[in-house]
């Protein structure tokens, strides 16, 4: 564990993967195991691992990427990291994000951007892209992320890595610092697929605390995993390969669904039409979701607070202005505006009609089909200096974000490269069929 650490920091003086290690507890905890014993029968027992910086850990920062938090220490492990806890696993610290998981390069953290492993020039992606980088660094072999758009797999993408967004339910919400409650999910970033079964079934399941997680039962996601797949039926959603997508990644796909049609799987072409509206509706339903969750942070509870307030008015106001962020604000702002009651019919409501469009759309396509395959994101990973205008950066997102707002597991695997950098083809699944998506991305590995 002291090696595997000191890899880490020596790593992260180029990649700023990290926002706090936590070699403390991780020794303490390392020292514990020696002593009872490795067990032979779990395969968790002693792997070094990292949780994204808006899961709360015990007694060390959870600061979501933001000022607003720099201080914060909370009092319990939130439940994906204490499940983790218990399955043996050790934690070494804490990985970079999007301020409050807002974003999709991780440029906009308080604590500085985090540079890509493979082109120390371009961005990790995000809002996950510390995790990302992390595991493609060699520094841990799990670290957990959380996907609200696609904040698990655009990052996993860019990193060559493997990412599993799981069902809305799959996995507790249980102590993950609200961004938009309806479509944020845990999931694992590992280096292979069979890792990232084995750590996604650690931490799934359902959770008393938090009463959107799933009784569902949890199988053993690695129990089919080799059994190829042969007879499988794998869509290709023609939308998903328009005209913003890079030519070296939907060649890259290409070349997935005809390995895919080698190995035996039927691979057809299929339509998601509404798809094309799930980066609009996205950006009125999560900052409306937004901007209610973070009225939490008003300067008086916790976190940051504001030294030059004179009055109670005054101290909320500065403590919010001084400790937020510029995309933070922007997403309170247009949270804000969408709910309020003059607005709320002509955005919300129709944004929250067309997430049922989009939810239609996948059920039809999975009467008759087992997977979707599409790429991940449209380009690989873009300059860490990119001036990117809000709205272009929001259109990264514009594969990913549908199977947010349709509650569907989705994951993305290392498929290629292009000019150096990793392409992550994207395998969108049946609500609570991870399995499925094991088994095809463990068979394309
Ligand atoms: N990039 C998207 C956003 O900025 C998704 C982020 C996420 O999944 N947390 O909202």
């Amino acid at each position: 564990t002291r090696q595997v650490i000191e890899n880490a920091k020596a790593n992260d003086k180029d990649i700023n993967a990290f926002v706090v290690f936590d070699e403390e507890n991780a020794i303490k905890q390392a020292q514990e195991i020696d002593k009872a014993g490795i067990d032979p029968d779990n395969v968790l027992s002693g792997i070094p691992v990292a949780m994204k910086d808006n899961m709360l850990t015990k007694g060390v920062l959870t600061s979501a990427g933001s000022k607003m938090l720099s201080n914060f220490k909370p009092i319990i492990d939130g439940t994906a990291v204490e499940k983790m806890k218990a399955a043996g696993t050790i934690n070494i610290g804490k990985t970079n994000m999007d301020e409050f998981a807002m974003g999709s390069s991780t440029v906009t953290s308080f604590h500085g951007k985090t540079k890509n492993p493979w082109n120390l020039e371009k961005v990790p992606g995000g809002s996950s892209g510390g995790a990302a980088a992390a595991v493609a660094a060699g520094d841990v072999l799990v670290a957990l992320g959380s996907d609200t758009g696609g904040s698990i797999r655009q990052p996993a993408s860019f990193n060559g890595v493997v990412g599993m967004k799981p069902t809305y339910g799959r996995v507790s919400r249980w102590g993950l610092i609200a961004f938009a409650s309806s479509f944020d999910q845990i999931g694992p970033l590992t280096r292979t697929v069979k890792d990232n079964a084995v750590a996604l079934n650690a931490i799934s399941g359902k959770d008393e605390h938090d009463l959107t997680s799933s009784d569902k039962e949890v199988p053993d996601f690695t129990a089919n995993i080799d059994k190829g797949v042969k007879g499988m039926k794998i869509a290709l959603p023609k939308e998903y390969f328009g005209d913003g997508v890079d030519q070296d990644v939907k060649d890259a796909i290409m070349k997935a669904a005809d390995k895919y049609r080698e190995m035996g799987a039927t691979v057809e072409e299929v339509s998601l039409p509404n798809s094309k509206y799930g980066v609009a509706a996205y950006y009125i339903i999560a900052p409306s979701e937004a901007s209610s969750n973070l009225q939490r942070f008003d300067g008086i509870r916790y976190g940051y607070r504001s030294e030059s307030a004179k009055n109670l008015e005054e101290l909320y106001v500065k403590s919010r202005s001084e400790g937020f962020g510029d995309e933070v604000k922007r997403r309170i702002m247009i949270g804000t505006y969408a709910l309020s009651a003059g607005f709320f019919d002509a955005y919300f409501k129709k944004a929250a009609e067309i997430r049922t469009l989009i939810i239609n759309d996948f059920k039809k396509v999975f009467k008759d089909y087992d997977v979707i395959l599409t790429p991940t994101a449209p380009t690989t990973a873009f300059g860490l200096d990119d001036e990117k205008d809000p709205v272009t950066m929001y259109m990264n997102d514009v594969l990913t974000i549908p199977v947010n707002m349709a509650g569907l597991p989705g994951m993305s695997v290392p498929a290629g490269f292009s000019n150096g950098l990793p392409i992550g083809m994207q395998l969108i699944g049946k609500p609570f069929d991870e399995a499925t998506l094991y088994q095809a991305a463990y068979a394309f590995e």
